[in-house]
């Protein structure tokens, strides 16, 4: 394989190297006698045609004799760099053919409506379906594939939640549902740092690794909201003070 201007072994030419046991072919000494003959080519006194007979006849015995000698197949190392090209290809294939299957049956393929995707069989009663626009933000093509494909998105910018402008990725849920992961970056804290405890007035609202807490919890205020049941209520674990608010009354 030629890469830029060095030859360089493939993996598979490394095997058949190893599997050549034909001394003449490995030796320098092989490489003298073509090295002697090229040199009277040059000088007119050797033929070129016999020593391309030569080299032919000698290749050709060289193959019967590894064909016979190595039965077991040489392993064929296929390029990895190729391998992920195709797969490139193939992902992008698939968002320009749109060519998705409904990750949710399994059965039908996504198709495209006038505000939504939704699955080819809901008449046999699969709801999948996506907004095209979710929390205020539309998503485009690739970000639905990386949705479809991926289970979710990158992290995008430009969401709003009540009234807030909020970074995130969407995500599918285990009931295929949309929902939307608030961006674990600093910025979220300054906004959230507002938020007083409902519970005991005075604390702040702060957050930990799965929940909501009150920065007062070491003076006995307990209250918590727990991510995943902000996420089963409102599709989302960002905390605004309207989901406060409603989730002081339900309480
Ligand atoms: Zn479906
Ligand atoms: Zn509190």
């Amino acid at each position: 394989v030629r890469e830029r201007k060095n030859l360089l072994p493939t993996t598979t030419g490394i095997d058949l190297i190893n599997t050549i046991s034909n001394d003449l072919l490995k030796s320098v000494e092989l490489t003298g006698i073509w090295e002697r003959k090229l040199r009277l080519i040059e000088k007119g006194k050797y033929e070129a045609k016999s020593f391309m007979d030569e080299m032919k006849t000698m290749v050709t015995d060289l193959v019967v004799e590894v064909k016979k000698e190595n039965n077991a197949a040489i392993p064929i190392h296929k390029d990895e760099k190729l391998q992920t090209k195709n797969l490139k290809t193939n992902q992008k294939l698939k968002s320009e053919t749109n060519d998705l299957t409904c990750p949710k049956c399994k059965q039908f393929p996504l198709i495209k409506g006038n505000t939504a995707y939704g699955c080819a069989g809901y008449k046999e009663g699969c709801d999948f379906k996506i907004n095209f626009v979710n929390y205020g933000k539309k998503l485009s093509q690739n970000q639905f594939d990386d949705l479809i494909c991926k289970g979710k998105t990158p992290l995008l910018k430009g969401f709003i939640i009540n009234k807030q402008k909020v970074s995130g990725r969407l995500q599918l849920n285990d009931r295929f549902q949309l929902i939307l992961l608030q961006d674990n970056a600093p910025a979220r804290k300054s906004k959230e740092a507002g938020l007083n405890c409902p519970n005991c007035k005075t604390g702040k609202i702060l957050k930990g690794k799965s929940a909501y807490g009150c920065s007062r919890f070491r003076e006995g205020c307990h209250f918590l909201i727990r991510f995943d049941k902000l996420l089963k209520k409102y599709n989302t674990d960002v905390l605004t003070e309207e989901i406060l608010l409603m989730w002081e009354k339900r309480e």
